[in-house]
């Protein structure tokens, strides 16, 4: 842990800074696997489950045999979990949308928006460390609601070249039946690519590591579009004294364990809470079963004590976390300072843990200090948006003349004409 108590302001744009990959050593490795995927296709693919995942998978395409038999491994507890988590989900991306208006702007010139789903989409779910089927409903609900023609999966296999059967039976359960076995920024690169088996998509989805993001910036060089990049997960915790060091512990954890690239932020302005909270972490961390993980995270985390609430949501503001905990007593009068977050969450009791599996929010988030210009995904996500318009003669006639001077100012005579052909 890093301890810095009332840091001055000045120390802060070093503070929020996220360690940094060596970008050049990441492109040289993303051209590799992206021209292998070209070029060798499916045997790629193969050959990097291999390398990578240390996994034989003599097919990468998932059977319907193997979707079968994992709808059969899951408990019946867990698939109830995952179906109730697939409600909420629903209900809160079925509220995000908005039937188009028709807006007159002069009389006899209407216009308006229709929205259009991305036809094909490709999913990422991470696999390496944690299979993430939570993700499958994360993004795969949005994307049904929407109307995605094709919705194609990639995940990482095991050792034993299989997929998780929580994340099959997931994507069963969301309509999902295109899944293949590869992972990372091969994955990236099939969907972006195209190979025999995998179908090429539009706009990529889904977070991952740091492989992954670097993948989905590479494969926008290819005309595909990407969500935004969601890398290693953070999670920044601004807590008073009304905070429970035990919960504030718990929060902190849930994140670390993802894995030692994840980022930990504790901001507190009292300092019983500041050190109850960090004997409450060393206490809770070695119960954990992924505690070697999350101990490498806590090595980089940072502990800080400021002065008042308001210089932390600064320090918030600047580092812009992918999640926000407000563990403090008037969280209503924080909201309206909070500039830059991917989700945030007010009071004791909203936990990170609510928002990434079940309350209904969406878990892919921006992370990296993108939360000062990305959203996290949403129904919008997956849809393009159309403008039309639509004049009568009398409408035309309306706008004509200020069409006609402007064309004319912008020496675009052709413009003009199109207008005067018609009025004359
Ligand atoms: P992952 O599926 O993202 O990555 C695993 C893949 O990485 C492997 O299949 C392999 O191909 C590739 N890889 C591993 N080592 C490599 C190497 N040396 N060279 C080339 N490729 C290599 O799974 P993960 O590693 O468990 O990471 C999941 C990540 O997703 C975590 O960092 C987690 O914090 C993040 N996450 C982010 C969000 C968000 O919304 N931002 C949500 C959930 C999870």
């Amino acid at each position: 842990m890093k301890i810095y108590r009332f840091p001055e302001k000045e120390t802060w744009a070093d503070l929020v800074k996220r360690p940094v990959f060596e970008r050049e050593e990441m492109s040289g490795l993303m051209k590799e696997i992206f021209e292998a995927v070209e070029k060798d296709g499916d045997q790629a693919l193969i050959q990097f489950n291999e390398k990578f995942d240390k996994a034989i998978t003599p097919q990468i395409v998932v059977s319907e045999a193997e979707i079968k038999k994992a709808e059969d491994e899951i408990p019946d507890a867990l698939k109830k979990a995952i179906r109730q988590a697939k409600e909420n989900i629903l209900k809160f991306h079925a509220a995000q949308i908005i039937e188009p208006e028709k807006i007159e702007t002069a009389k006899g010139v209407i216009c308006w928006r229709e929205n259009r789903a991305v036809e094909k989409v490709g999913i990422y779910i991470p696999g390496g460390t944690a299979p993430l089927f939570s993700t499958v409903l994360m993004l795969a609900v949005p994307a049904n609601l929407a109307g995605c023609k094709e919705i194609v999966l990639c995940t990482p296999p095991d050792r034993n070249g299989n997929i998780n059967p929580a994340i099959l039976f997931t994507a069963k359960l969301c309509g999902i039946t295109k899944i293949f076995k590869t992972g990372g920024a091969q994955a990236i690169a099939a969907m972006t690519l195209g190979t025999a088996s995998v179908p090429r998509v539009y706009k990529i989805f889904g977070p991952g590591n740091q492989f992954v993001v670097a993948a989905k910036e590479y494969a926008q060089r290819y005309g595909v579009a990407i969500d935004m990049p969601a890398g290693p997960s953070e999670v920044l915790v601004i807590a008073d004294h009304k905070a429970v060091p035990e919960f504030c512990a718990a929060d902190l954890l849930s994140q670390a364990e993802h894995g030692s690239d994840s980022q930990v932020v504790f901001i507190t302005t009292d300092l019983t809470v500041f050190t109850e909270t960090m004997d409450e972490v060393e206490k809770q961390v070695s119960r954990l079963p992924r505690n070697e993980m999350a101990r490498k995270a806590l090595d980089h985390s940072l502990f800080i004590v400021t002065k008042n609430i308001e210089d932390a949501l600064e320090f918030s503001n600047l580092y812009a976390p992918e999640h926000l905990i407000m563990a403090v007593e008037n969280f209503e009068q924080s909201i309206p300072l909070i500039e830059n977050a991917g989700s945030v969450f007010l009071g004791n009791y909203s936990c990170e843990s609510a928002g990434d599996y079940a309350s209904g929010t969406n878990h892919t988030l921006p992370t990296n200090a993108y939360a000062k210009n990305y959203s996290g995904v949403s129904l919008d996500s997956f849809l393009k948006k159309i403008t039309f318009q639509h004049l009568s003669r009398e409408g035309l006639k309306n706008i004509g003349k200020t069409i006609e001077i402007m064309a004319e100012a912008e020496g675009l005579i052709a413009h003009k004409n199109a207008v005067s052909i018609r009025l004359k």
